[in-house]
């Protein structure tokens, strides 16, 4: 079983390995960062998945996490993480915990972790799962995200793991100077890109896109908490 585990995910890493290599020309990644494969292999993403999943926990897919909402794909998730370029210091918000397989993936490779979930049942069980995993440095609360975590503030990077219209301006304000932001944005009719977003010292965040994505929508409006 342990040997079998671990062929599944070998296999994943070498695919993470590939699909890097086929999209740096969008992306300008062309390998992921070994710091990022080795948090993969630490964090057992078959313990984020529903028990009848649990069989596809390390394919390259996203899957269904119940009401509604997916666990991201797992290149996508390495993708998105390695633009935040984290250090053992970052302190980062994530906006959409989900099953919080990301957020224990930022808790591996960054020193505080934020994040906010709107679905109240999806929050309390990240919580827990994340608290029985021993990542204490990971701290979950339900919520609109679109308002982000003013407390907590200011941080070195922001990842949103659901599509937004637009960028909610509490994020930008809540993100140093410097800091590095990244969101699936809607593109109108044809889809969302995965738009990376840099804080200039004047406070303007300069954005790029980075690659066409599939996430579900950010829900909520900044004025309803
Ligand atoms: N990062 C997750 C995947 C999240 S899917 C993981 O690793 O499993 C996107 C999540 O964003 C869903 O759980 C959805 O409920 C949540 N979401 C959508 N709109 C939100 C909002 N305004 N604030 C916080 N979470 C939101």
């Amino acid at each position: 079983m342990h040997e079998q585990r671990r062929k599944y995910i070998q296999a994943l890493i070498d695919t993470l390995k590939r699909d890097f290599r086929e999209t740096a020309g969008s992306t300008g990644l062309d390998a992921p960062d070994p710091r990022i494969l080795e948090a993969i292999r630490q964090v057992p993403r078959d313990r984020f998945v529903p028990e009848r999943s649990l069989d596809m926990a390390w394919e390259n897919t996203a899957l269904s996490i119940g009401y509604g909402q997916t666990i991201s794909q797992p290149y996508v998730v390495a993708l998105m993480t390695q633009l935040l370029e984290l250090t053992p210091e970052s302190r980062v918000l994530e906006i959409g915990t989900g099953s919080g397989y990301q957020a224990a993936l930022l808790g591996e490779l960054a020193g505080e972790v934020y994040s906010i979930e709107v679905v109240p049942e999806l929050a309390a069980q990240a919580k827990t799962r994340l608290e029985e995993m021993g990542y204490g440095n990971v701290h979950v609360r339900a919520g609109n995200g679109r308002l982000g975590w003013p407390e907590a503030a200011p941080f070195d990077a922001v990842i949103v793991t659901a599509a937004a219209e637009d960028i909610p301006e509490a994020l930008v304000d809540q993100l140093r100077p410097g800091g590095r932001m990244v969101i699936p944005v809607n593109t109108g009719w044809y889809g969302q890109d995965l738009v990376l977003g840099i804080k200039g010292e004047d406070g303007e965040l300069k954005t790029r896109s980075i690659l066409a994505v599939v996430f579900v929508p950010l829900v909520g409006k900044e004025d309803v908490p």
